[in-house]
């Protein structure tokens, strides 16, 4: 007997069972419904799909080419659902698991498979299981993995020839979050690498990305121009310019510039190219999903200003831990009787025994906050739920969607009367089922 066994470290979103409850007049609940009937001990997390869609609408409408979305900023199938809503109909996959949960939901999406390095096997089952057709490397050595799993003999089967992308890196940028320190082939290296998939490849594409939650839409206009030298000096046919994600939301104090200025700046600088034969591609993650969620923590003991709640950094809060991001918050009040009360600045304690688990905010909270008291965190839509982790045995949340307004509009992104909104087609919420 084999004693070996697959095991994911967190899914319990995914793990459901149906919970029914009567639906709420207009088949949609408001956060503060959810709360008051379930008084929940256990976070919360509230998907708000119309918030999604309308989000992703508004980048499907604004940007002039392809928009992929980023699945690792949140694979929850609610917000899956809400993109596709949107008119989003291409996802960007980094790992296998990612590949099949979108080919499982949507039957009809083209996945593309943009991380630099990845595992043979996971090559293989993309190309021949989920009809996955474009993958990125920044090396001669992983696109050289890539065509030897596709030219295997079941798989060559096949007989459509890869999109191959170059990932470029990029110098160092404004994003909060840099992601060129890891990955992405310098100049020379690009340009020797799109010469050498040129024959191989059914569409050839350069792909950088400026990093996380970047506010200059500068940014975009040099990593184009990078870009474009790189062609230029390679003299091949690029296909695609895939500009990445990296456009930022509002959060407390942060008003990034409108989606506008960036579509602005990437289409003059794309202009500037002169290349009439070459499509562009985006991959935003953030910016389509961080409105559209919340997660509802209660608070379990106040000492002072210290509030300590059953949700941290190994939780949803990664970002407002060691990163130190602040979110908007409001409070949900376990009984009606408090007197209205002025805000003070709290910091937050997660539920596990590590020390590291506290988020400093600081958090604006009426000042007779307490024990049994809710807090609904906002703008948690993005690598919220996505991070969470099992440590310490603090994994329980349930989810549910709601049909509130996000908590910070991020100017371009606000909902329009011409998004349809979601279909809400499951039942409101589920209860992670015990494995
Ligand atoms: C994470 C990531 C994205 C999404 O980034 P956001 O900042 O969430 O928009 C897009 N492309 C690649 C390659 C990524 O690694």
């Amino acid at each position: 007997m084999s004693l070996i066994q697959n095991r994911a470290a967190v899914a319990p979103l995914q793990r459901y069972f149906s919970y029914s409850a009567d639906p709420a007049p207009d088949g949609v609940p408001s956060v503060a419904d959810m709360v008051a009937k379930l008084r929940p001990e256990v976070p919360l997390h509230c998907v708000r799909p119309a918030v999604i869609t309308a989000a992703a609408s508004a980048f499907v409408q604004s940007f002039n080419g392809e928009v992929l979305y980023a699945v690792k900023c949140n694979p929850e199938p609610a917000v899956l659902r809400a993109i596709w809503a949107g008119g989003v109909r291409h996802f960007d996959c980094a790992s296998i698991a990612e590949v099949t949960l979108v080919r499982r939901l949507f039957a009809g999406a083209a996945i593309h498979f943009m991380h630099p390095v990845k595992s043979r096997a996971a090559i293989r089952d993309a190309w021949i299981l989920n009809g996955v057709r474009d993958f990125v490397f920044d090396s001669e050595d992983e696109l050289a993995k890539i065509l030897a799993e596709i030219g295997k003999p079941e798989a060559a089967e096949l007989d459509a020839l890869p999109g191959l992308f170059v990932r470029l890196a990029l110098p160092k940028s404004g994003a909060v979050i840099d992601l060129s320190s890891k990955f992405g082939a310098d100049f020379e290296t690009a340009v020797a690498l799109l010469r050498a998939a040129r024959p191989q490849a059914g569409k050839l594409g350069l792909a950088f990305h400026v990093g996380s939650q970047c506010m200059d839409p500068l940014a975009w206009r040099e990593a184009m121009a990078l870009a474009g030298a790189v062609i230029r000096r390679a003299g091949v046919q690029v296909d695609i310019i895939d500009v990445g994600g990296g456009f930022p939301v509002a959060y407390p104090d942060i008003t990034p510039p409108p989606l506008g200025a960036f579509m602005a700046e990437i289409d003059a600088a794309f202009d500037l190219l002169h290349l009439p034969n070459t499509k562009l591609w985006a991959e935003p993650g953030r910016a389509l999903v961080a409105g559209g969620g919340s997660v509802v923590v209660q608070v379990q003991l106040r000492k002072g200003n210290m509030l300590y709640v059953n949700d941290g950094v190994y939780g949803s809060l990664a970002d407002a831990g060691a990163l130190g991001f602040r979110f908007p918050v409001r409070a949900i009040r376990a009984a009606d009787a408090y007197a209205d009360a002025p805000d003070m600045a709290f910091s937050l304690f997660g539920p596990t025994c590590d020390s590291t688990d506290v988020m400093h905010g600081p958090f604006m909270l009426p000042n007779n906050v307490r024990e049994g008291d809710w807090i609904e965190i906002g703008q948690l839509g993005a690598y919220g739920s996505s991070l969470r982790t099992a440590f310490n045995g603090f994994d329980q949340a349930i989810l549910a969607e709601v049909r509130d307004a996000a908590m910070l509009e991020t100017s371009g992104y606000e909902a329009d009367a011409q998004a349809a909104p979601a279909a809400v087609t499951k039942l409101p919420f589920a209860y992670p089922r015990a494995a």
